[in-house]
C-alpha cells in the first residue's frame, strides 16, 4: 500500500521530466513574447470559490472535487481548474486598479475525482493564460492565437480549432426556455443528475456524458440561433479577427464547456490523433466572473490546456523532444590522492560552469569508463598516484577516442565546450 501511488496520479520520472521542462519552457517563452506574466496561486482555495465560479450544477462541483475540512473547520478544495483562483487573486489584490488589460499565465496541478483512463487523471496539470479588462474580441483572438502558436511551436499539426458562442445571461434566458421546451417530453428518460439540472441549469444537460442523455439532446435548439445583437456582433468580430490573423477555425454549436462561468466565446482545440480524450485545450470568455466573486465588473478571457494530454498527442504524432546530455567531463580516479585531487578539480570545473562528475560509488577504472559512457560524457580525465607524481593527467575525448597525457595546469585550456 505505502509503495503504491494513489489511483489516477502519476510520477514524472527523469526519463519523462525533460519533456515537461521542454513544453513548459516553450510556453513561458511564448507568454513572455505575448506579454503575459506568471501568476502562482495556492493549491487549495475555499470550496465556496469553485461552487460560485465553476457552478453548482457542473460535473466538477457535483462530483469531482477534492474537498475537505481542515483542523480549523474551514472547507477547502484542491483546485480543479486554473481560472477561478486567478480571478480570486486578481480581485483580492486589486489588480484591476493597474493599467488594463492584465495578462497572466500559470502552470499548475489540478485535481478532479474522475474515472482514470488514458489522458484522464485525478491529479493532472494545466497551463493557461487569462486576459482581464478587455471586452474587445481582439483579446479573444490573441488568447486563441497564443494557444495555436504554442501547439504549432511544439510541432503538432493535426489540430482543429472549434469555436462557438454561448451568449450572455440575457440571450441565454430565451434559449433556456426554448431548450426546456425541447427537453420536456423526454424528461423521465434523463439521468437523475440531469433531471436535477432541468430547472436549475438545463444547458448543463447538453454537456452530460451519459450516452442516453447525449442521444436525447440530439437535435436540440442551438444557442447560436438565439444570440442577442451584442453577442451576434461579438461572434462576427471574433471570426473576422481569426480570419485576419489567418487562423483557420470551425464553428461548432455543440461546444458548451464544462464550466458555468463562460459567456460569448467558447472554444476548444481538438487533436485527431488520441481518440476520445482528444480535447487538448479549452477556453473562452467570462465577462461576469470577477463581479460574481465580489470584484468590480471586469471582462475576462482565457484558456486551459492539459499537459498530460498534450504529451500524449505529441507522442502519437511521433514528435521527439530534444534531450540535453549534460555531462561534460567524468573524472576517473584511482587511489586516495587521486580522489582528493579529482574532487577539487570537479568542484573547480563546476564553478566554471562545466558539468563535471566523479564516481562516488567505488567503481574500478574500467567501471568508471563505462560510467562515463553511460553519462554521455564528452571527456574523461584519469587521475591516479602515478599521474600526480608526474604532474600530469590522462585526457580522453570520448567522441573521437583520442587519448593523451597533458600537464595538470593545461587541463582547463584543453577542454573546450
Ligand atoms: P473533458 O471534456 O475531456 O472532460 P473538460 O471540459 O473537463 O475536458 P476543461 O475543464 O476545459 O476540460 O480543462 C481544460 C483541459 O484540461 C482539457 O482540455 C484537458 O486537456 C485537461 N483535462 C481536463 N480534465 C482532465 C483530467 N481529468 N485529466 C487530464 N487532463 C484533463
Ligand atoms: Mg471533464
Amino acid at each position: 500500500m505505502i509503495t503504491n501511488i494513489p489511483k489516477g496520479t502519476k510520477d514524472v520520472l527523469p526519463s519523462q521530466s525533460y519533456k515537461w521542462q521542454y513544453v513548459e519552457r516553450i510556453f513561458r517563452e511564448l507568454c513572455d513574447l505575448y506579454l503575459f506574466k506568471e501568476i502562482r496561486t495556492p493549491i487549495f482555495e475555499h470550496t465556496e470559490l469553485f461552487k460560485r465560479s465553476v457552478g453548482d450544477t457542473t460535473d466538477i462541483v457535483e462530483k469531482q472535487m477534492y474537498s475537505f475540512d481542515d483542523y480549523g473547520g474551514r472547507n477547502l478544495t484542491l483546485k480543479p481548474e486554473g481560472t477561478s483562483p486567478v480571478v480570486r487573486a486578481f480581485t483580492e489584490n486589486k489588480l484591476f486598479a493597474e493599467v488594463q488589460p492584465s495578462k497572466f499565465y500559470y502552470i499548475t496541478p489540478c485535481f478532479r475525482y474522475e474515472k482514470p483512463q488514458s489522458g484522464r487523471l485525478r491529479e493532472f496539470h494545466q497551463l493557461g493564460i487569462e486576459t482581464f479588462g478587455a471586452a474587445n474580441m481582439m483579446a479573444d483572438a490573441e488568447v486563441i492565437a497564443l494557444a495555436m502558436d504554442f501547439l504549432d511551436k511544439l510541432g503538432i499539426q493535426d489540430l482543429q480549432l472549434r469555436i462557438n458562442s454561448i451568449g450572455c445571461p440575457s440571450c441565454r434566458q430565451k434559449y433556456r426556455v426554448a431548450l426546456q421546451e425541447f427537453l420536456k417530453p423526454n424528461y423521465d428518460a434523463f439521468c437523475d443528475t440531469c433531471k436535477g439540472r432541468y430547472d436549475r441549469n438545463p444547458m448543463r444537460i447538453l454537456d452530460c456524458k451519459s450516452p442516453v442523455c447525449q442521444q436525447l439532446v440530439e437535435g436540440a435548439p442551438k444557442m447560436l440561433d438565439y444570440l442577442c445583437e451584442e453577442c451576434q456582433t461579438a461572434f462576427t468580430d471574433l471570426k473576422n479577427n481569426l480570419t485576419a490573423m489567418e487562423i483557420p477555425y470551425l464553428v461548432d454549436s455543440g461546444i458548451v464547456r464544462g464550466l458555468d462561468y463562460y459567456t460569448k466565446t467558447a472554444f476548444e482545440i481538438v487533436s485527431n490523433s488520441i481518440g476520445a480524450q482528444g480535447t487538448v485545450c479549452g477556453g473562452g470568455r467570462y465577462d461576469h466572473l470577477v463581479e460574481e466573486i465580489g470584484g468590480p465588473a471586469t471582462p475576462g478571457v482565457g484558456f486551459g490546456l492539459g499537459i498530460e494530454r498534450l504529451l500524449l498527442v505529441m507522442e502519437a504524432a511521433g514528435i521527439s523532444i530534444p534531450k540535453k546530455e549534460t555531462t561534460d567531463v567524468l573524472i576517473a580516479v584511482m587511489g586516495e590522492r587521486g580522489k582528493s585531487f579529482g574532487l577539487k578539480l570537479m568542484h573547480d570545473f563546476r564553478k566554471d560552469g562545466i558539468a563535471a562528475a566523479i564516481d562516488i560509488v567505488g567503481r574500478n577504472l574500467k567501471g568508471q569508463f563505462k560510467y562515463a559512457d553511460r553519462l554521455h560524457a564528452k571527456y574523461t580525465i584519469v587521475i591516479g598516484d602515478n599521474e600526480l607524481d608526474k604532474g600530469i593527467v590522462s585526457l580522453k575525448n570520448m567522441q573521437t577516442s583520442e587519448q593523451k597525457e597533458i600537464s595538470i595546469d593545461a587541463i582547463r585550456n584543453e577542454i573546450k565546450f
